[in-house]
């Protein structure tokens, strides 16, 4: 398996990179069999077994911030991604409302099933469907391909690509395929050239899908019919207090699978409930490799929760989540449920049929956040290196570039 679906093993994964972590900026753009230049972290991450502040914490546990600074700057591409979303989510209503008239193309349902007649696109059809991972550069050639020479609409790609992705994330995946049809970024398009598949991709697959290179030698970009920037509308939440008012249930989604090292996670409740939102995989028709990926980290999410707080905890991933929660919230006499908010997508957008259930059933919902989400999300209201650039002067370095003792103190200066 490319990526553990427990956080122990997925810390065990971190853990084994850290010696090669030091050569991720040389050797990360490699496309090579196995993906050993990679950490291939991202559904862990992406499901908030492990978080992007642990792997930083770890990786400048060992080096200094300047040998590691690359794979760091790539971690932080995923909060950027998430931050830009959160405070413009009509792109995500504008995505969805696109798909939804797209329609279905009979050229995607050949693409989607390895028949493009194209030797490189079909291979990396092959290993997503079969696997749930694609290297980034791959990603980068499969939807400029898409975009450019197939002139197939970007929106049916991103949901190829968030339906088999075991990372698959409505702001990482959405806001990297508008970027390769040239509507993230005014005047550039990414497009996929035969030199630089011939310079990255593995030697040995080179040769095997030398038939398909040709469709790369002379890309020619299709280009927005009109770009326009998006608006922020969507700045802020309130933090909160995270004690909670007595008789509140903990519910823990697929959104956060490590809700034990958040701040909410300091807190005692008399019962827990983890759920999968088994209506967005229905909807988007994930595979069984993914199902069962997600299944496994919501179980683990599960057993974790059991020993760290000691109350009865529920494992729901069979049943639509709203009527077990609403279930469990009453079983249980609880009077409110307290979650961690999920971020812009599908989870985030049945909030409030949620709300609305449960106020029926008399029990209010309350929605945290981790403060370090909250106090990056502004940073993100232009282009990602000014979000960067932003981010390091928070960013808590070890002068003497030693170690870091804990993950809290990286976020100390943030208060401030
Ligand atoms: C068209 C397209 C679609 C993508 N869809 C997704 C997606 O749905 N979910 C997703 O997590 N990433 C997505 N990415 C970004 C990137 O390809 C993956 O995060 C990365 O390949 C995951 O492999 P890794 O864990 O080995 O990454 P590493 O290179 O080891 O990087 C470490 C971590 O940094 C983050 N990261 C690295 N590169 C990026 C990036 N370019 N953008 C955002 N975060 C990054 C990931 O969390 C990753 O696990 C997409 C990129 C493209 C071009």
């Amino acid at each position: 398996m490319i990526c553990p679906s427990t956080r122990t093993a997925a810390l065990g994964q971190l853990e084994a990179f850290l010696p090669i972590a030091g050569l991720y900026a040389r050797d990360r753009n490699q496309v090579k069999i196995g993906h050993s230049a990679v950490t291939r972290l991202s559904p862990a991450i992406r499901h908030r077994l492990v978080t992007e502040t642990e792997v930083v914490s770890e990786l400048l546990g060992a080096y200094p911030f300047s040998r590691v600074e690359k794979l760091i700057q790539e971690v932080y591409w995923r909060r950027y991604w998430k931050s830009w979303l959160a405070l413009r989510p009509e792109v995500w209503a504008d995505y969805l409302k696109d798909l939804a008239e797209a329609g279905n193309d009979s050229a995607v349902t050949r693409i989607e099933k390895a028949q493009s007649g194209n030797a490189v696109i079909d291979h990396f059809v092959n290993e997503l469907v079969s696997t749930g991972y694609l290297h980034n550069h791959a990603r980068m050639w499969f939807a400029a391909w898409w975009v450019h020479e197939a002139r197939l609409p970007w929106q049916a790609g991103a949901a190829f690509f968030y339906r088999h992705l075991l990372d698959g994330d409505p702001a990482s995946n959405t806001l990297s395929w508008r970027w390769v049809a040239g509507l993230q970024t005014p005047g550039k398009t990414y497009l996929a050239r035969r030199s630089n598949l011939e310079k990255y991709l593995d030697p040995t697959l080179l040769a095997s899908l030398a038939d398909g290179l040709e469709a790369f030698e002379n890309p020619r970009a299709c280009v927005p019919t009109a770009f326009s920037k998006a608006p922020i509308t969507h700045p802020s939440w309130p933090l909160m207090d995270t004690t909670p008012p007595p008789a509140t249930g903990l519910w823990i989604h697929e959104e956060d699978l490590s809700v034990e090292t958040s701040l909410i996670g300091l807190q005692i409740y008399p019962a827990a409930i983890v759920t999968a939102d088994t209506s967005t995989w229905d909807h988007y028709q994930f595979p069984v490799v993914k199902k069962k990926w997600i299944s496994a980290a919501l179980q683990d999410a599960a057993s974790r929760a059991a020993q760290h707080w000691h109350s009865p905890t529920t494992l729901e991933i069979q049943q639509p989540y709203i009527e077990s929660l609403v279930r469990w919230a009453t079983a249980n006499r609880l009077r409110f449920v307290t979650a961690l908010r999920p971020d812009v997508g599908p989870l985030n957008d049945s909030l409030p049929a949620l709300q609305s259930a449960l106020d029926q059933a008399g029990v209010g919902l309350i929605l945290h956040e981790r403060p370090e989400d909250a106090q990056l999300r502004p940073l993100a209201s232009g282009g990602f290196f000014s979000f960067w650039e932003r981010l390091q002067k928070k960013l808590v370095l070890d002068p003497g570039g030693k170690s870091l003792p804990n993950t809290q103190q990286l976020w100390m200066d943030f208060s401030h």
